[in-house]
């Protein structure tokens, strides 16, 4: 099943992405990138797609996050906790989220990432594939499909949006079959402070485990084994230099960086899933290895780590290096397709590899053998 995914496949998808700008929430170009995808995943097979609805309006008195330059004024080495209880260490460049249309160099980009966000009704898509003996419990494979800073939100989070699309297509193969289900799941207004995957929680946590109707052996809200998020995935230069100049390389040694919180209250058991998916990446991802970190932070994962293990899945450790400025295209207009190189892009694929492998073992997962064919 790994083998079914693959480099070209993987850019493909987020190039697809790309077409639709930043993504912004409450933008045409955020709800054309919704459709598209939902039928993406029809065109794969996960037929059930199903849309969560609620309501966003943006706290009085900002223009979202980011409405100033988070982080400026800050340098040096004088905070020594980042974001999620992580210890900062080395050499940071204060974050920023890009406001600003005309820093957007490309004219047609700019004028696709021009329509304005506007309070009101947001939609966000999932798809589930269906256990075959426990249709009633599900894990839950996430990414967010909105994006911020006037680029094309190529791996914040293209990225991990086409890694969980590629899941589904290669878990919905009609030749796979799954004991436990899986949802694919792609929040909305993960930027303005994870209110889709919020949403999701209050509309739908009751739900979990109820037959509905009765007798019919459906599980409208499977009830929640595990929460797996996967955002910004492709790019682990290394450290900021001294002058704050970085590594145009992905460094050979960059890795994939599983966090959970052990603040949370399923942190014992988020740590023990961590664990599951660095051995998985051992044995099943082709380049990069996984490394496990305690302070997952600022991420989907958040509004279901009280409720279940939940576990995140990015380039770097949120709080101690993307906190630090590690990724130099976070919301920024240089978070654009042509950005990346095949070594970063790569990194994104043995994510998914690591997720795919990790998810196959949870959810006891076989392909069918192929029947020696008689009729040709
Ligand atoms: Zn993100």
């Amino acid at each position: 099943m790994v083998g079914r995914l693959d480099l070209e496949r993987y850019k493909a998808t987020i190039k697809g992405l790309t077409k639709f700008g930043d993504r912004r929430q409450g933008t045409d170009r955020n709800r054309a990138a919704l459709d598209w995808i939902e039928a993406q995943l029809k065109s794969y097979g996960c037929t059930n797609t199903e849309r969560i609805q609620y309501e966003y309006t943006p706290p009085a008195g900002r223009g979202g996050r980011g409405a100033g330059a988070a982080g400026a004024g800050r340098g040096g080495q004088s905070q020594i906790l980042g974001p999620g209880g992580a210890r900062r260490r080395g050499f940071r460049v204060p974050e920023s989220v890009n406001n600003d249309p005309m820093k957007q160099p490309d004219e047609k980009l700019r004028e696709l990432n021009s329509h304005p966000s506007t309070p009101g009704l947001r939609e966000e898509v999932y798809c589930t594939k269906i256990g075959s003996t426990h249709p009633e419990e599900m894990y839950i494979v996430a990414g967010h499909m909105d994006g911020i800073g006037w680029g094309e939100a190529a791996n914040d989070d293209g990225s991990g949006t086409a890694l969980v699309m590629e899941l589904a297509r290669v878990f919905s193969s009609p030749d796979v079959q799954t004991e436990r289900s899986i949802r694919f799941a792609l929040w909305n207004n993960e930027e303005t402070g994870l209110n889709g995957a919020r949403a999701y929680v209050a509309q739908r946590k009751d739900l979990q485990g109820k037959e509905s109707p009765a007798g019919s052996g459906k599980y409208p809200e499977p009830k929640w084994l595990g929460m797996i998020q996967h955002d910004m995935m492709m790019f682990d230069h290394g450290m900021p230099r001294k002058d704050g100049t970085m590594s145009k390389e992905q460094r050979p040694e960059a890795d994939v960086n599983i966090e959970y919180q052990m603040t949370s209250k399923f942190a014992d058991e988020a740590m023990l899933l961590a664990h599951k998916f660095q051995l998985a990446n051992e044995k099943y991802a082709t380049d990069y290895p996984a490394n496990i970190g305690p302070h997952m932070t600022n991420t989907d994962s958040t509004p279901f780590q009280d409720l279940v293990p939940a576990l995140s899945l990015r380039e770097c450790e949120r709080g101690s290096q993307i906190g630090n400025g590690w990724d130099p295209h976070h919301h920024q207009p240089t978070d654009v397709f042509a950005t990346f190189t095949d070594d970063d892009f790569r990194l994104g694929l043995n994510a998914a590899q690591t997720t795919l492998s990790a998810i196959a073992q949870l959810t006891g997962a076989k392909l069918a053998t192929v029947q020696a064919s008689a009729g040709n």
